[in-house]
């Protein structure tokens, strides 16, 4: 089988004790147009995968891992005020970081080129040590460092309009799996950081790469950026391995952040994404992160699983753009940054 979708009732657990923007609607939103979707046959719907607790180990301290299993077993409680753990988190979370981390391992041995991964809890904000921004255990960072283990040279693409904090500075020392951001000025979103001058240390120094571009940044305006920072690197790069964060928050109608992409600029993003690793010959695997409008988590997550094939579901929305000469100072605000690492 060519491409895969793993995505299961599992993912419905790890419910909110209270009013909060992630929540099981956004799995039973894709369950319920994967119903009435065609995605034909070179899509393989997958089961999702639990991840052996101590395997959490390689990217998380154990003495955090445990502190989520007793919070679990209490019946709850909260790892920062944004960030809940209920009394049936733990199998989710347990199948968010398994089933990454399963798909990446299927691609790496050839089983599919291209996987989407509908999990949550989502992951790019968890560090190490703790749980935070809705995210548990962080999935893509797992899938990452057992790739990395396995001698393979890893792009990490996070598209989630946030900046994955957490894998960031999971790998922050390293030049052997580079992370890439496109996100809002952390000046006016979460988490606060996670600006160009922040490029990784020591080996990892130029491996963080932090694409901040201002609110109201629209499909074309994320293309320009991407297209002349992130591609570059990426080939300067020549990555074994592509794993993708995919937050569908850069969304317009999103609540969470003030982006203003359409359905449209998130599928050639993607689509930008899958170009390059079919290029390059090299697997892709796109995990969902955030996103809190449950059609465009839906739509878009479907629309990835036939990247470079066929956009099933479009958009028709205008959205009005801020001026180009405010993006083009952002994007070489971080060439500056990074010039003296990569062919900027
Ligand atoms: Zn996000």
């Amino acid at each position: 089988m060519e491409r895969a979708l793993y995505i299961g009732e599992v993912f419905l657990k790890h419910t909110p004790p209270f009013r909060h923007p992630e929540h099981p609607g956004r799995i039973k939103a894709i369950l319920d147009l994967l119903k009435r979707t065609e995605l034909g046959s070179e899509v393989e719907v997958r089961s999702p995968v639990l991840v052996d607790e101590k395997e959490l180990h390689l990217i998380h301290d154990p003495e955090y891992v445990a502190y989520v299993k007793q919070m679990v077993e209490v019946g709850g409680g909260m790892l920062d005020p944004d960030t809940y753990v209920s009394g049936d988190s733990w199998e989710a979370a347990l199948a968010a970081a398994g089933t990454v981390s399963y798909a990446a391992m299927n691609a790496i041995e050839g089983k599919h080129y291209l996987a989407v991964t509908a999990v949550r809890p989502p992951g790019h904000h968890a560090r190490r040590n703790k749980g935070k921004g809705f995210c548990i255990f962080n999935n893509v960072a797992l899938a990452a460092e057992k790739a990395r283990r396995l001698g393979l040279k890893v792009a990490i693409i996070d598209i989630d309009v946030h900046w994955g904090d957490g894998t960031a500075y999971i790998f922050y020392d390293t030049d052997e799996v580079l992370y890439i951001s496109t996100h809002q000025d952390p000046r006016t979103l979460y988490p606060f950081e996670g600006f160009p001058y922040q490029k990784g240390r020591g080996k990892g120094e130029g491996y963080t790469v932090n694409i901040a571009l201002p609110p109201g940044t629209n499909d074309d305006q994320i293309l320009y950026a991407f297209d002349r920072i992130a591609l570059p690197i990426l080939e300067a790069y020549q990555p074994n391995l592509i794993l993708v964060s995919a937050g569908w928050d850069t969304h317009w109608e999103d609540p969470l952040a003030e982006f203003s992409l359409t359905l449209n600029g998130q599928w050639q993003l993607i689509n930008e994404i899958y170009y390059f690793a079919e290029s390059m010959g090299i697997p892709i695997v796109i995990a969902l992160e955030g996103g809190y409008v449950e059609w465009v988590v839906a739509k878009s997550t479907l629309n990835a699983t036939l990247a470079g094939r066929k956009q099933i579901f479009s958009e028709k929305t205008s959205v009005e753009a801020i001026p180009m000469e405010e993006v083009e100072h952002y994007v070489e605000n971080v060439k500056v940054e990074l010039r003296s690492y990569w062919p900027l």
